[in-house]
């Protein structure tokens, strides 16, 4: 059982949000993607009815006057399948190998803690929700509030998952994943929502993503990095990662955060016959 490749994913998400939101597919990195498709279909790497899908896919969108309906039907179908595959494969590490941490990523062993903060509403800001707070541009003192919350919230997750473990305490190493998993919480919780017509801008402090609850397109925060040096490692390391995207990214210093993130550069200005859609709308880096 494979998974599907994340850059085929990506390709179907942003189709999917680009059709539901202007019943087109958007220009952006248009033949590149279909490229990848392509690859990905000779590379048999796929079921049947996937291959049957993706192929029905690309072959309507290369088409003039296509069925957005049905087109949309199928992408939603093959992301269906998809989460399925997921499931199992995640149940099936875990059966494999005792190791409780280190095979299921974060976001699936947290996912319910996930979906619990990102309901709950701070009462000192007015009943704010918790996702949109951003940690890294509110005021110190609040920051350190809601940096408190989630840390309290995810050790007694974590506590919750493993008190029935052999020997299970609190030592370091425990206290080292709970900080992992406030870590990641951290990072989950600041957007903007309803943000669909507010254009991204060049170069900033969001990216556009799915809300995991909602599943609204939002703006989220990126992640921040100390100085150019650590944006720059994890350029590298998101190249390793992504082997097959050519595309140029670079670091820049954020006027909104004051601290640094990375990003494809913008090929907007190229793109002027897109001017009336969002120019990246996957959700990267
Ligand atoms: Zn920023």
């Amino acid at each position: 059982m494979r998974v599907m490749e994340i850059e085929i994913k990506n390709i179907l998400t942003s189709w999917e949000s680009s059709l539901v939101r202007y019943g087109k597919i958007d220009s952006w990195n248009y033949s590149e993607n279909l490229t990848t498709l392509g690859r990905y279909l000779r590379s048999n790497e796929s079921t049947l009815e996937e291959h049957y899908l993706i192929k029905y896919i690309r072959d309507s969108i290369i088409g003039v006057n296509f069925n957005v309906k049905s087109v949309l039907k199928a992408i939603q179908k093959l992301m269906n399948l998809e989460a399925v595959k997921e499931k199992e494969l995640t149940s099936m590490l875990v059966k494999m190998d005792g190791n409780r941490v280190v095979l299921n990523g974060q976001d699936v062993r947290f996912k319910k803690e996930t979906e619990k903060i990102f309901k709950e509403k701070l009462k000192f800001k007015k009943g704010m929700l918790l996702r949109n707070f951003d940690i890294e541009t509110e005021a110190p003192h609040d920051s350190k509030k809601v940096r408190r919350i989630v840390e309290k919230r995810m050790c007694q997750a974590y506590h919750r998952m493993h008190k029935k473990d052999e020997g299970y305490k609190t030592s370091n190493r425990e206290k080292y994943w709970m900080d992992r998993a406030t870590a990641f919480q951290l990072y989950n919780i600041g957007q903007k929502e309803k943000a669909r017509n507010t254009r991204r801008g060049e170069s900033t402090h969001w990216k556009w993503k799915k809300d995991p609850i909602t599943h609204e397109l939002v703006l989220k925060k990126k992640m921040g990095y100390k100085n150019e040096e650590a944006a720059q490692k994890a350029i590298a390391q998101w190249q390793i990662n992504h082997p097959y995207d050519s595309r140029e990214i670079t670091a820049y210093k954020c006027n909104y955060c004051n601290k640094w993130h990375i990003g494809h550069r913008s090929k907007f200005l190229n793109h002027p016959s897109i001017d009336s859609m969002i120019p990246q709308m996957q959700a990267c880096c």
